[in-house]
């Protein structure tokens, strides 16, 4: 059941420091996400990191949402 997210190794998203798309990919997780389901992606072009808030597992910043 690992194969899911095999295609979500690179992706495009908005660079801060390149300022402008750049291509994003997965550094190696020391955290024990599973591939795929890192928040954490680095840009290849200048290694600035950024979190995309698909896996909500990131730093749970959870607002308790008790309704
Ligand atoms: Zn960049
Ligand atoms: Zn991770």
């Amino acid at each position: 059941m690992t194969a899911l997210w095999s295609s979500a190794e690179c992706r495009s998203e908005h660079c801060a420091s390149c300022a402008g798309e750049r291509p994003f990919e997965q550094p190696g997780c020391a955290d024990g996400h599973e591939p795929g389901e890192c928040p954490e992606w680095a840009c290849v072009s200048c290694g600035h990191a950024i979190l995309l808030g698909s896996a909500q597992t990131a730093r749970p910043v959870r607002l308790l949402a008790t309704v």
